[in-house]
């Protein structure tokens, strides 16, 4: 495992499945831990129930995401699952750096690589479901999702959890508490 350098802020990049219960875990880790700075990504998906935007996302249009690309306001951005376009607005995160801040950000395996490339401090740790067959029945359980749609993410997920060395830590979600312990230690934060 590659080790943080100390005297800087630290940027951790978060990469994990559909449904392996990133939101449930960040929730829990934003309140242990609420000096940690959130990338509230801009996603042409629709929001999903309860989802409010500039809070869970940033909604947006095609046209206005591809503006957003075009004036160099994304510090990186992927079509996920081949469907929408997702991406890390670049001023917060340099905002929270700036002050100190440690900032988590959340990215599908493109997203994190265009990171790895144009920021070499970050660290990157893969959250992982104790199994295949757990994460398919989590994805059809929740249910907000055509079957079109969770096949499609599945296959996603496939080629996500066989690019698991790439990361510096693997955590495995078997319990909330477990995995935001885990993620406070590798931030650096515990
Ligand atoms: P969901 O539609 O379930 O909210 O998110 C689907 C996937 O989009 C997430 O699992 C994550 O992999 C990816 N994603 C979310 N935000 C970003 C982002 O800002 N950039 C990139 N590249 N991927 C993202």
């Amino acid at each position: 495992m590659k080790k943080h350098q100390t005297g800087q802020p630290q940027v951790t990049v978060l990469v994990g499945p559909t449904a392996v219960g990133k939101g449930t875990v960040m929730a829990a880790l934003r309140q242990e831990h609420p000096e940690i700075s959130y990338s509230v990504s801009a996603t042409t998906r629709l929001p999903r129930p309860g989802e409010v935007d500039g809070v869970h996302y940033f909604f947006v249009t095609r046209e206005r995401f591809k503006e957003m690309v075009d004036a160099g306001m994304m510090l990186e951005w992927a079509e996920v699952h081949g469907l929408n376009y997702y991406g890390t607005p670049r001023e917060p995160v340099e905002a929270a750096i700036a002050a100190g801040r440690p900032v988590l950000i959340e990215v599908d395996l493109a997203g994190a690589r265009q990171i790895r490339a144009s920021m070499p401090q970050a660290r990157h740790v893969f959250l992982a479901p104790p199994s295949f067959e757990v994460l398919v029945e989590r994805l059809t359980g929740r249910g907000t999702e055509s079957e079109q749609e969770q096949a499609r993410r599945l296959e996603t997920a496939l080629t996500e959890m066989a690019a698991q060395d790439e990361f510096d830590q693997v955590i495995v979600n078997d319990t909330v508490d477990n995995c935001v312990r885990a993620l406070a230690e590798f931030m650096g934060l515990d």
